[in-house]
């Protein structure tokens, strides 16, 4: 017989607003999980991570991301939010 195992998972949304290298402001929204099981452990290994230690770990992932920059991906797009002369 299979069944399926659903471990709780801790959640995250994070969204980041800055200005682009070229100078358009952007949001930015990444969503950062981890589930509560036994075999997301301490770095020691020692023994399954905590409620609290799962949340900790998944707030700081969201916080490296949300403090890192980005790299602007805009070369050669027209850019809607500045009006050229022509
Ligand atoms: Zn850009």
């Amino acid at each position: 017989m299979r069944y399926r195992v659903v471990f709780d998972e801790m959640k995250l949304t994070f969204v980041k607003h800055f200005t682009c290298l070229c100078g358009r402001n952007l949001r930015r929204q990444k969503t950062f999980s981890q589930t509560y099981n036994p075999y997301n452990v301490v770095a020691d290994r020692s023994r399954p991570k905590t409620r609290e230690e799962v949340a900790a770990a998944v707030r700081a992932e969201g916080l490296a991301w949300r403090a890192a920059p980005e790299p602007c991906l805009h070369a050669g797009e027209p850019d809607m939010n500045v009006r050229r002369s022509p």
